[in-house]
């Protein structure tokens, strides 16, 4: 365990709930999203290596067609829709990246798509949705303020809910990133991922646990808005308030209701640690400088982690997932030069 840890997963759990999804279900979704998803690689990282006392890989998502993982859980629930649902079309709610993943594969699948975005989404990610075809609904001034227009409107206009996170079929989708590490990285130790409504943590654990290997899942928050972590110490879902960040897509809740991700992040995730903005911005600054690589602030978040480690914190071989690139130029350039 390392010094930073603020949760601690223990294997207690794992009798009580059953894991929603299967390895099963994470392979099937790598067969099904093969020609909308790319298979991304992981790029080794020798000014990480050093941090870490050992061999450290990126793992690059912001290569994805939408420029984040998220295309992976989005094209997995589409495709799975029946004809019926594919006729009435399908809304959803986002911080940004969900949203422009489910409006490109809807587009590519000929399907009506509505995207509800709160008023923290920045602006190039609104305009990436728009240029995807999709209707943008920008409601409230928070994720679960856009989340409850999200809902009204699929009840009144009859479209099918696509959840950010807590849907078997997304999570599954997100699993698939783990299998390839699986593949790549075949002595894996740790693996290191951002947090927010838990799809990521739990699709990549699901798979990683399922393959019986010794491989120790650490997710990372923001501090701005750590909702997982918040509900894991309180034992049950919570609200947790919501603070603007340079980690805009690890923003809102993880839903009161919640029914999937909240019990597989608690009984298949190894470690929660948070980190600060400054620690964010420092780890994209890192990115950039030693790696030339554009991430955005919540795909900075494993780096942010390894960056405050001392050795034997993170057992190697570690791969850090970098989820995306959607950061607004200017905002990055103001960062670099912080
Ligand atoms: C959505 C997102 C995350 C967090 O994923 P969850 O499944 O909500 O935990 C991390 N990074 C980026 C870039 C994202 O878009």
């Amino acid at each position: 365990m390392s010094r930073h840890a603020a949760w601690q997963g223990s294997a207690d759990h794992v009798e009580l709930s059953p894991i929603a999804v299967s390895l099963a279900d994470i392979q099937a979704a790598q067969r099904r999203i093969a020609g909308l998803a790319v298979r991304t690689p992981a790029k080794r990282s020798f000014a990480l290596a050093e941090r870490v006392g050992g061999p450290a890989f990126m793992k690059l998502e912001m290569l994805q067609p939408t420029g984040a993982f998220k295309v992976r859980g989005a094209a997995n629930r589409l495709l799975a829709l029946t004809n019926e649902e594919r006729r009435a079309g399908v809304i959803t709610v986002s911080t940004g990246n969900h949203g422009r993943a489910v409006a490109y594969v809807a587009r590519q699948l000929g399907l009506r798509c509505v995207v509800c975005l709160s008023e923290l989404v920045p602006r190039n990610k609104i305009e990436a949705i728009v240029a995807c075809g999709a209707e943008v609904d920008v409601a409230g001034t928070n994720q679960d303020a856009a989340f409850e227009r999200a809902r009204a409107r699929a009840a009144t206009d009859g479209l099918l809910m696509v959840d950010p996170f807590d849907d078997p079929y997304v999570i599954a989708g997100q699993g698939t990133l783990g299998l390839e590490v699986l593949t790549d990285v075949p002595d894996v130790a740790t693996i290191v991922v951002p947090l927010s409504g838990g799809g990521l943590a739990a699709g990549v654990a699901a798979a990683c646990k399922a393959s019986k290997r010794a491989i120790s899942i650490v997710a990372i928050a923001s501090e701005r808005c750590p909702a997982m972590l918040r509900s894991l110490q309180a034992g049950k879902p919570i609200d947790v308030a919501e603070h603007p960040s340079v980690a805009d897509s690890l923003g809102g809740g993880i839903g009161l209701d919640n029914r999937f991700t909240f019990g597989m992040v608690r009984d298949l995730v190894d470690e929660i640690q948070v980190v600060s903005d400054a620690e964010i911005a420092a780890a994209l600054r890192f990115v950039f400088s030693e790696e030339r690589l554009v991430v955005e602030g919540a795909a900075a978040v494993p780096i942010a982690a390894l960056l405050r480690a001392v050795g034997g914190d993170f057992v190697p071989p570690v791969v850090a997932v970098l989820t995306g690139d959607n950061i607004d130029p200017q905002q990055h350039l103001e960062i670099l030069r912080a």
